[in-house]
């Protein structure tokens, strides 16, 4: 039997008999990281980073939690289970299971720049490779991020000018903590959606050094958001609640929009292809850095990345998983919404 089967209910080690990143209710759920489509509720114990762990109290509440440190194995009916970093966001692991001198490894999400809070990507040698490929797609290349951060804050003070507000449309975890040090460079007073703000504050409370933002609430006057910094998930967008900004203008903070119909698409005033995941080089380097025999993508593109790793004559499959929603497969774009891009 395979070290890791893929079955209705998401990643299965039968030898541990532990899942991992589960989209249903299990006894036992190792966890990537704590984006939503991830880590669900209702399991009977998860096994997350350290890092990790504050997360899923925000977002599950109290769980039977055990929590391990980078490269710290647990052994389980024999079954080895460790975690590396992943880069993607605060506490993301690579799951790395060993049997018998048998190693899988399962990316969760993951990119290859280092930004700055994820602890950086580590490659891991293995026999057989799970990789997401979200952005499994040549048209997909990442500028370095310092290159966008100049953007934003090029574009911040292209709207003062004008006095507008600048609005950030940014995933609520990863994203807005990934922003916050170049926003904060500005000067700007930084306000932030709830949404925003609550996970702030648990990861303050975690202990990371994040620069200050203040919460957008009922009471807030209108006059302190002139010309400010507004972080909002995608959620906010358009919504009502945005008035309370004008003049603003919003600028989307994801890697889909590289793709330039997608800032039309979402009436967008600028985009900012700024992902949390690899790029189509970065899932060739990562895949090539693993050293393993037998690939299998998922998350995203993976029939075209598949394909084109069986080109390199890299042995590689496909599978469904329920993490994200899958994006139309001929264009390249996706409704951001619904992804942590
Ligand atoms: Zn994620
Ligand atoms: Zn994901």
């Amino acid at each position: 039997m395979p070290l890791i089967e893929f079955t209705n209910k998401g990643l299965y080690c039968p030898q541990g008999n532990f899942y991992i990143d589960p989209w249903q209710a299990v006894d036992f759920a190792v966890i990537t990281h704590g984006h939503s489509d991830h880590a669900r509720w209702g399991s009977k114990k998860y096994l997350c980073h350290t890092d990790t762990k504050p997360i899923l109290q925000l977002r599950l509440g109290e769980n039977n939690y055990q929590t391990i440190g980078w490269n710290e194995p647990v052994f389980v009916n024999g079954v080895s289970i460790s975690l590396f970093p992943a880069g993607h966001i605060i506490g993301s692991a690579q799951v790395r299971v060993e049997y018998k001198g048998e190693v899988w490894v399962f990316t969760g999400d993951y990119k290859i720049e280092d930004d700055g809070i994820s602890t950086a990507y580590e490659p891991v040698k293995c026999h057989t490779f799970i990789t997401e490929s979200t952005f499994g797609l040549p048209i997909y290349k990442w500028q370095p991020q310092q290159q966008i951060f100049d953007e934003m804050k090029s574009w911040i003070a292209g709207n003062v000018a004008k006095e507008k507000a600048s609005v950030f449309i940014a995933y609520s975890l990863g994203k807005a903590q990934r922003i916050l040090k170049p926003l904060a460079e500005t000067g700007i007073p930084i306000y932030a959606h709830g949404a925003v703000y609550n996970m702030h504050t648990t990861l303050q409370g975690a202990g990371w050094a994040l620069p200050q933002i203040n919460k957008i609430t009922t009471d807030t006057k209108k006059e302190v958001l002139k010309n400010c910094i507004v972080i909002a998930p995608s959620s906010a967008e358009g919504s009502p609640w945005m008035k309370r900004f004008s003049p603003y203008a919003t600028g989307i903070c994801s890697g889909w929009m590289q793709v330039r119909g997608n800032v039309r698409r979402k009436n967008a005033d600028a985009g900012f292809a700024l992902s949390d995941h690899c790029d189509w080089d970065g899932l060739l380097s990562a895949v090539k850095a693993t050293g393993a025999e037998k690939v299998y993508a998922t998350h995203g593109f993976q029939a075209t990345f598949s394909r084109y790793l069986n080109e390199l004559g890299i042995e590689a499959g496909e599978v469904k998983t329920e993490y994200g929603a899958p994006p139309p497969p001929e264009e390249g774009i996706a409704d951001p919404d619904n992804f942590d891009g």
